[in-house]
């Protein structure tokens, strides 16, 4: 089934607020089976909304109209649908006495506009809206169905889900989706790795860059949910076996979690120093629940003097060699370690920018040290980006050199 979406509002095409039904209902849809080929926006304008609509009707076989069902000048959605579909306006008693008890109830008073709310395309259905007055519509004629849907979210989600989405089960397919979540490798050899598996429709496999991370989406179409899943389950794990450790986690598991998790199975624990990153690792850290049986101590280092005062790195050192150096990162890591009674220590210095580089020492070059039972490595990084940028890499960065070294 081919669907279009159109949202209606003045307010929509001028950016003063975002389309984000559009968006709820598009994702919705697809895991559904229904296909958006195209989405429209279109003014409170009767002669461009028409058209729009008439337009979406010759390419599609259901077509999504949000917002413009109250009763103000504006609301033209009714009379656009009318319109488009030939299907003069009719007004529903019982939606009429629906509305005046709505407002009875609540010691309202009507007033005609009120009552526009309904009218009913003929050969329409309204939808019941729990969340506000304005029903929504379901209008079909000529094999073609026209669904409106009330603009405010809290009206609009609950209805999508709790009308609109189970008349739709069974007219498709499913679609599911299984996300692998890879770090340390870059999305250009991640997708030279996976080519051919690219180049299959069903399941599909489309990557996606994210900061410092890079995405894999394999996803299938089926008559059912375990019928998607079957299709996706050996593609998944032949990506798996063909990219090794840098697949971290899967769909929503972030970095951090399976860091937490990974320290929890083993029994054990990581301290922090921190200089450029502020304490973004710790806090990325103990962001994940149950992150205090494997967190206990956290420092943020970013003056020279701290790193001497709290960690004890000797003055002379830093003198000698900078504290964005590998001497004083490692000393950081190790330090901590020991300061924080932990199996595990990181330490991260670097100069995050924009100032504050040099030729060098230039801006985005970080050191990170992860301090085991089985000693200190150590990297050296010349990250790309904004200060924000830099220093959320270089967070990434030490949770994978600390996942590497607990899984071996
Ligand atoms: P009302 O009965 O409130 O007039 P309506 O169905 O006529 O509802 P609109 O008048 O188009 O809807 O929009 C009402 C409000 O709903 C907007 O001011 C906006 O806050 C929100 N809204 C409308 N369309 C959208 C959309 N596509 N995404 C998110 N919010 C929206
Ligand atoms: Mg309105």
């Amino acid at each position: 089934m081919i669907a279009e979406i159109i949202s209606f509002g003045t307010e929509l095409l001028l950016g003063q607020i975002v389309d984000t039904d559009a968006a709820y209902l598009a994702q919705k849809l697809s895991q559904c089976g229904v296909s958006v080929y195209n989405r429209a926006t279109v003014g409170d304008n009767l002669e461009r909304a028409t058209a729009a609509l008439t337009l979406a009707l010759s390419r599609s076989d259901i077509v999504f109209c949000i917002g413009g069902l109250g009763p103000t000048g504006d609301d033209l959605t009714r009379t656009v649908i009318a319109a488009a579909l030939d299907a003069p306006l009719v007004r529903d008693p019982a939606l009429v006495a629906h509305l005046t008890a709505w407002f009875e109830k609540r010691g309202y008073t009507t007033s005609d506009a009120i009552f526009l709310q309904a009218d009913v395309p003929t050969g329409g259905v309204p939808i019941p809206n729990a969340n506000g007055t304005a029903p929504g519509l379901w209008v079909e004629k000529d094999s073609k169905t026209v669904v409106a849907l009330p603009g405010p979210p809290n009206e609009f989600v609950p209805m999508v889900d709790n009308e609109i989405l189970p008349r739709l089960q069974g007219t498709g397919f499913v679609i599911c989706s299984r996300t692998l979540r890879i770090v340390g490798m870059g999305e250009s050899v991640a997708e030279e790795k996976t080519a051919d598996l690219m180049a299959a429709a069903n399941p599909s496999v489309a990557p996606y860059a994210k900061p410092a991370e890079v995405h894999l989406r394999v996803t299938a179409k089926a008559a059912s949910a375990d019928e998607a899943e079957a299709l996706i389950a050996p593609v998944a794990d032949e990506i798996k076996a063909r990219l090794g450790s840098v697949v971290y986690g899967e769909d929503d598991q972030t970095l951090e979690e399976v860091v937490v998790r990974l320290l929890e199975a083993q029994g054990k624990t990581v301290a922090t120093a921190e200089s450029c990153t502020g304490g973004w690792l710790a806090q990325r850290i103990t962001a994940i629940s149950g992150s205090s049986s494997v967190f206990h101590t956290g420092v943020v280092t970013y003056a020279n003097e701290s790193k001497t005062g709290l960690l004890g790195i000797p003055r002379a050192l830093i003198g000698a060699v900078g504290a964005v150096s590998p001497e004083v990162a490692r000393a950081m890591a190790e330090r901590v370690r020991d300061l924080g009674q932990a199996d595990f220590g990181v330490g991260i210095t670097g100069i995050a920018g924009p100032g504050g580089g040099s030729d060098d020492k230039p801006v985005g070059l970080v050191y990170i040290a992860v301090a085991g039972p089985s000693g200190t490595e150590l990297t050296k990084n010349i990250f790309p980006g904004q200060r924000a940028d830099v220093r959320w890499r270089a967070t990434q960065t030490a949770l994978d050199m600390l996942r590497k070294q607990l899984i071996g």
